[in-house]
């Protein structure tokens, strides 16, 4: 394989597509004619302007945001958006619905409840392990917004249909499965995203943010901590992660002219998910935690008869060049997360493994 690399199923950060690797390599030493390095130029250069506004188009282009939709770029990751969410869009004395599908979704609620806010667990699929995503949710009336986690990482399981949210502003955590299909943008208020896992590096967080959400934020915030800053900015009040928000960049073109969009995105990613799930189902030596109408199409979990034949499984596949195999260290087993940038050739390459090992010690 060129430049050795292995097969890269790790959760996050996460494979990124080769071409766009190999452009970054080129521009690490002299981007775009500067004479510079993409790391050594001035936020506030032409060249730099370029790549942020191409990557706010690019995005709102995949997506098919209307003009109400402001595309940010933050630092802080998702876990910071936990906290900036409701204290934002959360006035004192209202409530917000949170549905609880697992770990993350725990950590949101966490911080809303730090801040002194009401956050108000309208559903949670705890009871079964988050093996899967709940339907028929009571939703109240009167909530500020309704916050899910699209696809969960950790637990393996992802939202068919978003929930009806009947014209309340949906807020949705989706780090782990933007860009993968494409959605109605529509119910959405908030999207934010953590870019390692399907769009990037680590040390940016996408947020895209409607007008009417942007209202809600109070004026005494302390300035980084505001969304407003940043939209009336353009994401450039103070330094912004120039050389992950360029990878962005990069990503989202890829996405456009290479793959096509986000339903050839979907179609690709259905293919290679529907090939690892049929390889879990095909016998009875794997088992998937995730039911199967929850099932994710970004994070396969899955478990083998013993714990030790997992830890087998995980080392073996690794000395076939097979990586990140193994499950989140609060749930165990095995996962392979199949994010955008992961190649059919790759999930093939995964269920031929899967297949001899299952042979040799099933
Ligand atoms: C990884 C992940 C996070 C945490 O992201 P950070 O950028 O590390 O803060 C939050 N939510 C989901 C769904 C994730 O997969």
């Amino acid at each position: 394989m060129q430049y050795n690399r292995i097969y890269n199923f790790n959760a996050g950060p996460a494979v990124l597509p080769l071409s766009v690797l190999e452009e970054v390599k080129e521009s690490f030493m002299n981007f775009s004619g500067s004479g510079m390095s993409i790391t050594e130029i001035s936020h506030r250069s032409k060249n730099f302007e370029v790549v942020i506004n191409d990557a706010v188009s690019r995005t709102k282009r995949l997506l098919k945001l209307d003009g109400s939709y402001h595309v940010l770029f933050l630092q802080g990751g998702a876990s910071l958006q936990f906290a900036m969410v409701p204290m934002n869009c959360l006035p004192d004395g209202k409530t917000a619905d949170y549905v609880d599908t697992g770990t993350w979704a725990v950590k949101a609620i966490k911080e809303a409840k730090i801040l002194g806010k009401n956050p108000k667990i309208v559903v949670s699929s705890k009871d079964k392990n988050y093996s899967y995503i709940p339907g028929n949710i009571k939703l109240s009336a009167d909530a500020a917004y309704v916050h899910i986690t699209s696809n969960n990482t950790i637990e393996g399981t992802q939202w068919c249909n978003f929930p009806d949210a009947k014209g309340i502003p949906l807020v949705a955590d989706m780090s782990s499965d933007i860009m993968s299909r494409p959605f109605d943008s529509k119910p959405f208020g908030l999207i934010y995203a953590g870019a390692q896992k399907n769009i990037g590096p680590a040390g940016v967080c996408m947020v895209i943010i409607r007008e009417d959400m942007l209202k809600l934020v109070p004026e005494n915030l302390p300035s980084m901590l505001k969304y407003t800053t940043f939209s009336s900015s353009n994401s450039l009040y103070n330094t912004p992660p120039c050389f992950s928000i360029y990878i962005i960049q990069l990503v989202l073109k890829w996405l456009e002219e290479i793959i096509g969009g986000l339903d050839k995105m979907e179609a690709i990613n259905k293919e290679k998910a529907e090939l690892l799930y049929s390889a879990i189902d095909s016998g009875g030596f794997y088992r998937g935690t995730a039911e199967p109408g929850s099932r994710s199409l970004m994070n396969v979990t899955f478990r083998l008869p013993t714990e030790d034949l997992e830890n087998i499984f995980v080392q073996e596949a690794s000395k076939n060049s097979l990586g990140g195999l193994k499950g989140h260290r609060s749930v165990g087993g095995c996962r392979a997360s199949i994010y955008n940038a992961t190649t059919l050739e790759g999930v093939k390459a995964l269920t031929d493994f899967m297949k001899y090992f299952e042979q040799k010690n099933g």
